[in-house]
């Protein structure tokens, strides 16, 4: 039997299981709900685009990380064992990952709008890059950089006027998007200019990321072309030397089997293409590549194993299979109404005999995790692994109703740890006066 996740299979026991751990064990082990991960396809993942920056840009650059896809100590003390650097997007995620000893000159530091407080934060604890993405900050920056006595090295968010196909929350390299400069009015130029005559700045390059979840190379391949190009005019117009090239993530993941991402490394190829392309066609230096992936690191390595209660045939209607999570855990279907796969725990493969949404426990209509889901026959007290919940699930997880977020269990060949332990009604109150 094959699943859409590869570390997915069927046990000797006729279960599920994940990384060779039994997940109707690991459930009762670590109670329900639980996000169960695959470390070493999370290392794999790592690996394979830490190659690809080797085979395509001779090891000229650096792949990060993009840590808002799933942050907690133990991914930090991963990505740093594996040689990644990471992005971080806020206070609370650079805390996160000093806390996990992350070497600080391996953090980019994202953002539209970085508080002076984390601006400080990233620049007393020496991150390697700040991602500036406007005027006011690139100012405030310059004056805190005077303050503290130091220089800092910066790129600059840039919109390339890109268009993904994706949903159009997730959609940020077109003009009308609250994410950096852009190409085509000169503002990107503009700031460029003005950055460059600053004292305590030191612009090392550009970045863009255009969108997540893409499935296409051209927008991957237009971005750089668009990127280089403006690299080469600046070099042209005013001697100014960018010589970082940031190209971003989005790379697109199987959420369902109607997704078909194209292998990561085609897309690497691609763009490299381009970007060595235009440095000859030009006369510009290759420039250090630096590449962002969030999503396609952690999404296929991740389920979430819920207990059902109740199965509720409404005749006519539909069925309602009610889990003991949902939209706390999982928000992607309220947000983006993303699809998802569902697996029964017990003998997976069995015919797909039912029809049936898979709700939360929320008081929310639209608490759903997936509509319509195909599945075997489900009763009550039957345990279900929704599918490629490793990114953006624990990471926008949120305690609505006060429900205790759950744990996150890492297994790796045959073992299981927790990375993160389950919320307890203490921690929820933790901070009430
Ligand atoms: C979200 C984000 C990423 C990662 O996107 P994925 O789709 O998860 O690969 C990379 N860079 C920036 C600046 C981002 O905001």
């Amino acid at each position: 039997m094959e699943f859409i996740m590869s570390c997915l299979s069927v046990g000797d026991s006729g279960n599920l299981s994940i990384g060779g751990c039994d997940v109707a064990g690991l459930a009762e082990q670590y109670g329900t709900p639980a996000y169960i991960m695959d470390e070493d396809k999370i290392r794999e993942n790592c690996r394979v685009y830490n190659r690809a920056m080797e085979e395509y840009y001779n090891g000229n650059g650096i792949v990060l990380y993009a840590s808002k896809a799933l942050s907690c100590k133990y991914i930090y003390r991963i990505m740093k064992e594996e040689n990644m650097g990471i992005d971080v997007v806020s206070g609370g995620e650079l805390y996160t990952a000093l806390s996990a000893f992350f070497p600080a000159e391996k953090i980019y530091f994202h953002g539209n709008n970085k508080t002076a407080d984390e601006l400080k934060m990233a620049l007393e604890s020496g991150v390697g890059r700040i991602v500036v993405d406007n005027i006011f900050e690139l100012e405030t920056l310059e004056e805190l950089a005077e303050k503290l006595d130091r220089t800092v090295d910066i790129m600059f968010r840039i919109k390339p006027g890109i268009d993904a196909h994706t949903h159009s929350f997730i959609r940020t390299g077109q003009i009308d998007s609250k994410f950096g400069v852009a190409l085509e009015t000169g503002e990107a130029e503009e700031i460029v200019v003005k950055a460059d005559s600053m004292e305590r700045i030191n612009v090392v390059g550009v970045h863009c990321h255009i969108g997540s979840q893409i499935f296409e190379l051209e927008p991957f391949e237009l971005a750089a072309e668009k990127m280089m190009n403006f690299i080469a005019d600046i070099k042209e117009k005013y001697g100014i030397e960018l010589s970082e090239l940031n190209l971003g993530g989005g790379y697109g993941i199987k959420y369902t089997e109607n997704d078909s991402p194209i292998n990561y490394d085609k897309y690497i190829q691609a763009v490299s293409k381009v970007v060595t392309g235009i440095s000859e066609a030009r006369g510009i230096k290759l420039p250090y590549i630096v590449m962002e992936p969030g999503r396609s690191i952690t999404a296929e390595t991740g389920i979430t194993v819920y207990r059902v209660g109740a199965v509720k045939e409404i005749p006519g209607v539909r069925t309602y299979i009610s889990v003991d999570g949902g939209m706390g855990d999982n928000p992607r279907y309220i947000l983006y109404e993303s699809e998802y796969e569902a697996l029964r725990v017990n003998s997976p493969a069995d015919a797909k005999t039912m029809t049936a949404t898979i709700a939360g426990k929320c008081c929310e209509s639209g608490d759903i995790l997936i509509k319509d889901a195909k599945l075997p026959a489900i009763k009550p007290g039957d345990l279900i692994a929704v599918l490629a919940t490793g990114a953006y699930n624990y990471s926008m997880a949120s305690n609505y109703n006060r429900i205790p977020r759950p744990p996150i269990v890492m297994v790796s060949g045959g073992e299981s740890r927790l990375a993160v332990k389950r919320e307890s009604y203490d921690d929820i109150i933790a901070n009430d006066l």
